[in-house]
């Protein structure tokens, strides 16, 4: 009898064995409580068996060690398959090729390749002369130096990337990565599942054919994601908004209807026949595992 070991692995290949991939995303930790906290989540979300977990990196470099820790421990103390963020925004070439030969001497095989934005706190940033000015210029870099060793990740925007000056030349850019070499790519929030079906039609007419995951936020603190989605420029359908108005001063009401509304959209996502789910847990596990036991039925393995 042969035992497929599907852990520890490029998500690229994982993806190809599984029908419905379910994945989290966490961000690295700034204490030691919250180190406990995150590994206490991990522990809580393992038995759902995602097909990967992914960690953060901070804009301009600023989690690089932790993010790595993080990842490292992640790699050696779970069964869980990692993937890193990497943004290339705050670094050199050379320094974007000694983090991922670091990575590769520790056995990890994935990254999400992001450009990254500049910190509002660094007034006076200027980019590298030797570095990446965009995403593709990352997964180019990856490709050169290191060919298929990694599964390389990128992100996607269903309402286009607030830069963007339309949504036709997002497309086309986003195409540009999935040319230089990506692998798959998980979206941007969004809370109105129209903009991801409109989104890969789009990509479809273009001829990209890559799995595009969609980025599930679950709402549990209304005041958070509407600063958050603002900044992505993720549109909160004004129903819902009305819904979550209603009841902001009261939490546990607020992730309530959190909880209701990523579970319809998860529903309907499913049905349209995704491939997989990434869910921003914010390091949190008890509204991803209510999500998901919710919609549990209709993930098949
Ligand atoms: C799933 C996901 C995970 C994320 N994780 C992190 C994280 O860990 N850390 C973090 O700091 N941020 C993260 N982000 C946010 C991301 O870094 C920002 O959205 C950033 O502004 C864009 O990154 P990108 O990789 O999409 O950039 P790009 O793909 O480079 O695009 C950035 C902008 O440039 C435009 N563009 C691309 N190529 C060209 C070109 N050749 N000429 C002109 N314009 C061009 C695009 O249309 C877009 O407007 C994440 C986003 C997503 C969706």
């Amino acid at each position: 009898m042969f035992v497929v070991i599907l852990f520890h692995m490029k998500i690229s290949e994982k993806l190809k064995q599984v029908n419905t991939s379910i994945s989290f995303e966490f961000f690295p930790p700034k204490t030691p409580e919250a180190e406990k906290q995150l590994f206490q989540t991990i522990k809580d979300l393992e038995p759902l068996n995602p097909t990967f977990v992914s960690v953060t990196y901070g804009a301009g470099g600023s989690t690089r060690d932790r993010t790595r820790n993080v990842v490292k421990r992640i790699h050696e103390e779970t069964n869980l398959t990692v993937m890193a963020h990497l943004t290339c925004i705050g670094h050199t070439k050379k320094e974007l090729i000694d983090i991922l030969q670091d990575y590769k001497s520790i056995g990890i095989e994935n990254i999400l390749a992001l450009r990254g934005d500049i910190p509002i706190s660094m007034e006076n940033f200027e980019l590298p002369e030797d570095g990446c000015k965009y995403a593709v210029e990352l997964v180019r870099l990856i490709r050169e130096n290191f060919g298929d060793y990694f599964c390389v990740a990128v992100a996607a925007y269903p309402e286009g990337h607030p830069e963007s000056p339309n949504i036709e030349r997002d497309v086309l850019y986003f195409k540009h990565k999935v040319e230089a070499g990506a692998d798959f790519a998980i979206t941007q929030m969004f809370f109105d599942n129209r903009f991801f079906y409109e989104y890969v039609e789009q990509l479809e007419k273009e001829g990209v054919n890559i799995p595009v995951i969609p980025g599930i936020m679950p709402i549990t603190n209304f005041k958070q994601i509407r600063k958050f989605a603002f900044m992505c420029g993720a549109t909160i359908p004004e129903e819902l908004v009305k819904r979550l108005e209603a009841v902001e001063d009261k939490p546990e009401e607020v992730k309530k209807i959190g909880i209701e509304y990523a579970t319809e959209q998860c529903i309907d996502l499913l049905k349209h026949g995704v491939k997989g789910l990434h869910f921003y847990t914010l390091n949190k596990s008890d509204a991803t595992i209510q999500i998901y036991n919710n919609i549990k039925h209709l993930i098949r393995n």
